[in-house]
């Protein structure tokens, strides 16, 4: 099952049908009780009880058109974005990093940083590189806490696409990753027993139709459980928490007017544009002389 979040500020919560349309499921929970968490968070919490009706108003279709609505994030409020810093080797290679997750955790992005499928990300300063990161994500089902990596699918509702848009330089990577826009994911989360094993998955990005990355999810350092299974040990994740599983091989420069796509084969293709309208000199130094080239401080 898909389901997407749309309307002002993901106000409205639908399910993608058989028929391609998007049937609006805002009423199965709102009540009245309006603003947060949001509506599809809320879903995901009582999915156990609500999956039937879901399933029948996906299978009846006769929806509005896909391409009609303004897509938000999915899930436009998670608590956190917990993001993996090296998570490829092939990554770490070109970062020229000596180390990887499992000596450097991870990181979070601020939940204020998401925008939708088809949605623009605003460039804060024309002075600086921006890189896009095509990534796998994955949203969390119910509460977790000190999972085990043999557990760890019975804590995941689904999947979806992120695009980790970075700033390259010394800042602390939560500066460098959380300017507004800079999180696209969508279209939809996809719940994960329409997704199966992820260890065949194959995440492709383009930027202006020119294929940067390409790259098997069986790739990574840390898997899908073991990503979870260490976050978990960290932090208490709740349902509608988003956990973004690192970046390969073939992060770029993106400018204005950039078109940038990230696909996971059986998950979605995500697309956003690039604007730098409004851009400003950096408030920043950054830290380093030369920001064309990735350093040890610039990694992703
Ligand atoms: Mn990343």
């Amino acid at each position: 099952m898909r389901l997407v979040s749309f309307g002002d500020n993901g106000s409205n919560a639908g399910v993608v049908c058989r028929d391609g349309t998007i049937r609006d499921v805002t009423g199965l929970v709102s009540d009245g009780f309006g603003g947060r968490p949001g509506v599809l968070r809320r879903i995901i919490e009582e999915f156990a009880n609500l999956k039937r009706k879901l399933q029948d108003l996906e299978a009846a279709g006769g929806g509005v058109r896909f391409g009609s609505v303004k897509l938000s994030a999915p899930v436009g409020d998670p608590t956190k974005i917990v993001a993996a810093p090296v998570n490829y080797i092939d990554h770490m290679e070109e970062m020229h990093q000596l180390s990887h997750i499992d000596a450097l955790g991870v990181f979070l992005k601020a939940p204020s940083s998401l925008v939708g499928h088809g949605g623009i990300v605003r460039l804060p300063y024309s002075n600086r590189r921006f890189d896009q990161e095509g990534e796998l994500c994955f949203v969390i089902g119910s509460v977790a806490r000190n999972v085990k990596v043999e557990e760890a699918d019975e804590y995941i509702f689904g999947y979806s696409v992120l695009l980790d848009i970075t700033m390259r330089g010394g800042e602390d990577r939560s500066t460098r990753k959380s300017f507004d826009t800079f999180t696209p994911m969508g279209p939809w989360v996809v719940t994960a027993d329409e997704v199966g094993s992820v260890d065949d998955l194959e995440l492709r990005c383009w930027v202006n139709g020119e294929l940067r990355q390409n790259a098997k999810i069986s790739d990574l350092i840390w898997g899908v459980p073991e990503l979870l299974a260490y976050v978990s040990s960290v932090m208490t994740l709740y349902p509608g928490d988003v956990v973004s599983t690192g970046t390969p091989k073939g992060v770029g420069p993106i400018g204005d007017g950039d078109e940038i796509v990230a696909e996971v084969s059986r998950v979605g293709r995500l697309g956003v544009s690039v604007s730098s309208a409004g851009a400003t000199f950096s408030v920043t130094r950054g830290g380093i002389a030369d920001q064309t080239q990735p350093s040890d401080e610039q990694s992703g």
